[in-house]
């Protein structure tokens, strides 16, 4: 769905969110630093748009995700969900009994699919289990039926709900978890690296359901977390890209593809497998130098710099602020000293 295909009500806006984690070191666990999985990242995610966040392993998009749902407790920030009234809860500061109940509302699927399925339990068993838990299902023949048009939604047969997970391929286990997910009619999902774990044959069966129930399921928003551009260019509405724990660009998807302005978005772009082989001929080989920064001992200036082939001087001493390089229409954010200048090459 495109920005101007949904209304730009935001359902999720995410101000300063920080994660902070203590490095310890010895039997006795004697903190000696401080890893910024998450630093100061702010987003917001309108109502049915896909936003993409999308960086190197480690980069803080996980734990960004999972902050969002208190299942990583952030350290400082707020995450601002908009309820079905409209009326703005902060999640941060929410008792852990509203956060059980706004779970119903948010949900989240996992990466892989063989170890987030119970395999003590049938088909049936887990995906009612939200409907009976959170009590939004009486009696076993109306959580039957619910179940049987939960696994239609996701293209699986309903009579094969009293299997184990076991008897499932991954792609198929996939959609058990997406229909597990989709039980208790959430508005906003969050899916963490979704199709890493399958075969690249499945993957895009997943992914264009999920874009289908986007479709279906009106006003559905996702937080789509992914390590390969390549994911979710065709998933997403606009792409937020991190680096060590912050977010280094963001824009619409189009123009992130198109016209990238920061140099590590110009190497993920080259990086990403391109299965049409036009495109993949005039891509430019852009080798990204060395390992992703050490959260606990980020370089100076910008984090980028020992990887970066434009770094110059200033880099080296000074971070760059993400600063708003779009327009009112199109806003985009970019932190790069030389993202006015610099002619970065991407794909159309
Ligand atoms: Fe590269 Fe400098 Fe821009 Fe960082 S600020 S991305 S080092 S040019």
């Amino acid at each position: 769905m495109k920005d101007n295909e949904h209304t730009a009500r935001p359902i999720v806006e995410v101000r300063g969110l920080r994660k902070y984690f203590e490095s310890t070191r010895g039997l006795l666990r004697k903190t000696v630093g401080t890893v910024k999985a998450v630093d100061d990242v702010s987003f917001t995610i309108n109502e049915g748009e896909t936003l993409a966040l999308v960086g190197e392993s480690g980069c803080g998009k996980t734990t960004t995700g999972r902050c969002m749902i208190r299942a990583v407790e952030p350290t400082d920030g707020k995450i601002l969900y908009s309820l079905d009234n409209g009326n703005p809860v902060d999640i941060t500061s929410l008792s852990k009994e509203a956060v059980r109940r706004l779970r119903r509302k948010i949900r989240l699927v996992f990466q892989d699919p063989y170890s987030s399925l119970n395999p003590r339990m049938t088909v049936f068993q887990i995906i009612a289990e939200p409907l009976i838990i959170n009590k939004l299902i009486k009696g076993t023949g109306a959580a039957r039926d619910r179940v049987a048009e939960l696994l239609r939604m996701v293209r699986l047969d309903p009579s094969l709900m009293d299997r184990y997970p076991h008897a499932f391929s991954g792609g198929q286990r996939q959609r058990i978890a997406i229909a597990r997910a989709l039980a208790p009619n959430p508005r906003f999902l969050i899916a963490d690296e979704p199709v890493s774990a399958l075969d690249v044959s499945v993957q895009a069966q997943v992914l264009n359901l999920l874009k289908e129930l986007q479709h279906k399921l009106e006003g559905l928003t996702y937080l789509f977390v992914a390590h390969n551009l390549s994911v979710v260019k065709y998933q997403s509405d606009r792409i937020a890209i991190m680096y060590v724990g912050k977010i280094v660009e963001l824009a619409e998807t189009e123009q992130l593809f198109t016209q990238p302005l920061h140099p590590y978005t110009e190497a993920l772009i080259a990086a990403a497998p391109e299965p049409d082989p036009r495109v993949a001929r005039t891509k430019k080989r852009v080798v990204l130098a060395g390992d992703v920064a050490n959260p606990a001992d980020p370089p100076s200036g910008c984090y980028f710099h020992p990887r970066c082939p434009y770094a110059r001087e200033i880099c080296r001493t000074t971070e760059p602020e993400l600063r708003n390089l779009g327009t009112p229409e199109q806003p985009r954010s970019v932190a790069c000293h030389f993202a006015h200048e610099l002619s970065l090459q991407g794909i159309q």
